[in-house]
């Protein structure tokens, strides 16, 4: 096959193939961004294969940065742009089933879409627009098929994280799985236990943010996967629970830890565990636990103004989402009216200071101080004091 035209992206990435072959190279497109051309999706990062070694493309360019040069990788910098140029290489040394110790570089294009993981992303494209295809990638884009290159029990073997990745690419894409690289995966679930969890983490993560993540769900538990991962072992029928709402897309990652966590049952301490044990960044995992109080609010319709400022406004649309999602009704429109009058965003804005409290009530300073300032921040938020020194100070002085 050939591509009647190629797309914008290789075009302008077109002169950077050229000076590879010039110097007497072979270069290609690969990867992502070939079969999401070929799928008619946006491509994201244009990678390039090259059987020029990384010392070779740096005597090419000017400008380039050693991004992963020991695995091959060289990224070039050319006018706003910068590609990763990736020497052809083969794999070995996998042990314990994770990523390999040693990669050999060479000049076989054939043997560099081997080690690749499905045959769907093991096609090249040349400078002409001849699509390189060896392992029947293209009848497998046509048919919507998620298939190992070669034996799917083998390459699982090498690197479990596939078998993640085999179920994000059928979130995203809205693909099947292949029948035996399904049941390799059934068979070798458990090894997905020898993988790094931020590496499980963010397969995981993208697929749910895929527009079939429920098919990708489906299979993540069916297949045994879920079993193998922090927090879902037993925990099947309940992560199962998601497949049975409506359809809706996930916003963020905060929306996806919150809906794992609800779903599981749980709250709190227990929540932020299974938070930690997923290696999930601090800031999202405080909005996370916000989020949740909120929709566990809402769940048993506590429409709590000050419980919805302390846990921070900018996550309400996370929870009216998943209000959607869980079939919890709110009245999103006079949520957001009462949302939209809090007159303050934080603490920084009251009108007083605990310095203030300290002179108009003539006390000494101490923890009451505090009490005094969260007592009037209240006030304030529930708008039964406006957000004056004046106002403030009388109100203190009543109270
Ligand atoms: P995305 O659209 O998410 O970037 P992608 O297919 O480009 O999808 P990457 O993780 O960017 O995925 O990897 C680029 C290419 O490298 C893949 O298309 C595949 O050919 C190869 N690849 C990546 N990870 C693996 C792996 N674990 N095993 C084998 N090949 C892999
Ligand atoms: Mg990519």
């Amino acid at each position: 096959m050939q591509l009647k035209q190629l797309p914008e992206d290789f075009q302008q990435a077109l002169p950077i193939l050229k000076s590879i072959e010039a110097a007497g190279f072979q270069a290609y497109f690969v990867g992502g961004s070939v079969r999401d051309h070929i799928l008619g999706l946006p491509i994201h990062d244009v990678d390039i294969a090259t059987s020029a070694y990384p010392e070779e493309i740096k005597s090419i360019f000017t400008h380039t940065i050693d991004t992963g040069i020991k695995h091959g990788t060289v990224t070039v910098l050319v006018d706003d742009h910068s590609y990763e140029i990736t020497t052809f290489r083969t794999e070995s040394g996998y042990q314990d089933y994770r990523r390999p110790d040693k990669v050999t570089f060479v000049r076989s294009l054939t043997d560099d879409l081997k080690r690749r993981d499905f045959t769907i992303n093991a096609l090249a494209v040349d400078h002409n627009g001849n699509v390189v295809d060896k392992f029947d990638g293209l009848t497998d884009l046509e048919n919507k098929l998620i298939k190992a290159v070669g034996v799917a029990e083998e390459r699982f073997h090498e690197d479990a994280l596939r078998m993640m990745r085999a179920v994000r690419f059928q979130a995203q894409l809205d693909f099947k799985i292949e029948e035996k690289t399904k049941q390799a995966i059934k068979d070798n679930a458990p090894l997905l236990e020898k993988i790094a969890i931020e590496r499980i983490h963010e397969e995981f993560v993208k697929m749910l943010f895929g527009k079939s993540w429920k098919k990708g769900l489906q299979n993540f538990c069916d297949l045994g996967l879920s079993q193998h991962c922090p927090g879902f072992n037993g925990q099947t029928a309940n992560l199962q629970n998601l497949l049975n709402t409506p359809d809706v897309l996930f916003v963020d990652e905060t929306m996806v830890w919150t809906a794992l966590g609800f779903v599981l049952g749980i709250e709190d301490e227990e929540f932020n565990h299974f938070m930690r044990q997923w290696k999930v960044s601090n800031k999202i995992r405080e909005d996370c636990l916000a989020t949740e109080r909120m929709l566990l609010d809402f769940q048993s319709e506590k429409f709590d103004i000050w419980s919805i400022y302390l846990n921070n406004v900018d996550n309400l649309s996370r929870v009216e989402a998943l209000c959607e999602l869980f079939g919890i009704k709110i009245n999103n429109q006079e949520v957001e009216k009462t949302v939209s009058e809090i007159p303050i965003k934080s603490s920084h804005d009251m009108k007083i200071t605990g310095k203030d409290v300290i002179d108009v009530l003539s006390i000494k300073p101490g923890p009451q101080i505090g009490q005094y300032m969260t007592m009037l921040e209240k006030a304030v938020v529930t708008r039964s004091v406006e957000n004056s020194f004046e106002e403030l100070k009388r109100y203190l002085l009543k109270m």
